[in-house]
């Protein structure tokens, strides 16, 4: 591996700047028909190629990705990655509602280490903010979980900067991880920048675009009605062709390094100072193997510039997430 592992916020937990993204594991609701098998393998498959972080969620099927991560990670000594969930989403009431409250946020962690089968997590992260609960209170109420073992980082998600702020009040917040990729570029200028100064570590989801970034797609390419790509802003026009332009760009430099383009893409991640750890998602094992290659493709400063400057456009575009936040 070319790349160092990265120090999490304030904590000692190291890892490598490549994680897993398991979305998809369980048949998570935006990927439904996924296999139980599948994801199991494409868990393995990031553990036994040098991937050492697994990103998971209540949220993802239910708690069915978080089983099906602890199953995965049984046949691996458990110091020897890093596993982070989120929590935040209170279906009580029989509909999804965000709750930040401190008891609940306890008793979701105590229940994702039983779904996980494990003692403590290394991340947790607050996956929305409500809109009732004070966020240092929240913070704290991970604190005292950091204080009692159950957790070693804390974590925030889809909070804004004014709300990481407020979340942040006691210095007791280590990571955030929101959209980022070279596609959506709007906390470039803003939310990164605040957290490299303040020890916090970011971790950007949808790096790849849910696929677009990965160069596999053309203007020839339709989505089914259901596919939740032909809804997301980046595969209509005219982002879409812009986005195509871009990553042509990319292609000579990939070859160069004989890599895919979703390697150099990734690699570009990995040497961007802003970033810690990047969390590429997968529907199939062979995916993860050949996204675990990034970690031995190392940039150039001017093809780092080249590429940056190729997606240059999607600075500042105020477009918004992929997705809109629940509630
Ligand atoms: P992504 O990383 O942008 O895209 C992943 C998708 O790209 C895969 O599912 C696969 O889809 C395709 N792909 C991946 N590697 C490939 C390869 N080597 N070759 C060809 N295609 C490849 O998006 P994501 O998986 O949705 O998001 C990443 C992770 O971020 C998630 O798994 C999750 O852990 C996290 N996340 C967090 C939040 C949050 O609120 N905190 C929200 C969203 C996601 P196809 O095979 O279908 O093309």
């Amino acid at each position: 591996m070319t790349h160092e592992l990265v120090t999490l916020g304030k904590t000692d937990v190291r890892t490598t700047p490549l994680g897993l993204g398991t979305n998809a594991v369980g048949g998570y609701n935006l990927f439904p028909n996924l296999k139980d098998d599948d994801g199991l393998n494409l868990v393995k498959a990031g553990l036994n190629h040098g991937i050492q972080l697994l990103d998971t969620a209540f949220v993802y099927g239910l708690g069915h990705s978080e089983e099906l991560v602890g199953q995965a990670m049984h046949d691996f000594d458990r110091h020897s990655f890093t596993l982070a969930t989120k929590g935040a989403q209170d279906f009580s009431s029989g509909e999804q509602v965000i709750n930040n409250d401190p008891a609940f946020l306890t008793a979701q962690v105590d229940a994702s280490l039983k779904r996980l089968n494990t003692d403590y997590l290394d991340i947790y992260y607050i996956h929305f903010p409500d809109k009732q609960t004070p966020k240092a209170e929240a913070v704290g109420a991970l604190q005292r979980l950091r204080e009692q073992g159950k957790i070693r980082a804390i974590g925030l998600s889809n909070f804004s900067l004014v709300q990481v702020k407020e979340a942040n009040a006691d210095g007791y917040v280590d990571v955030v991880e929101d959209e980022f990729s070279l596609l959506h570029r709007d906390h470039e200028t803003d939310l990164m920048p605040y957290l490299a100064d303040h020890q916090i570590s970011f971790v950007p989801y949808f790096p790849l675009a849910s696929g677009l970034l990965t160069g596999k797609y053309d203007q020839s390419v339709q989505f089914p009605a259901d596919d939740i790509r032909s809804q997301i802003s980046d595969f209509q026009e005219p982002r879409y062709s812009q986005a195509l332009t871009a990553i042509d760009q990319v292609r000579p430099i990939a070859q160069a390094h004989q890599a895919t383009v979703a390697q150099t893409i990734l690699a570009w991640y990995m040497q961007n100072p802003l970033v810690s750890v990047v969390i590429p998602g997968a529907k199939r094992a062979a995916q993860v193997e050949a996204n675990a290659q990034a970690l031995e493709v190392t940039l150039t400063a001017a093809e780092y510039q080249t590429i940056d400057t190729a997606f240059a456009g999607f600075k500042a575009t105020a477009n918004g997430k992929s997705l809109a936040d629940p509630d």
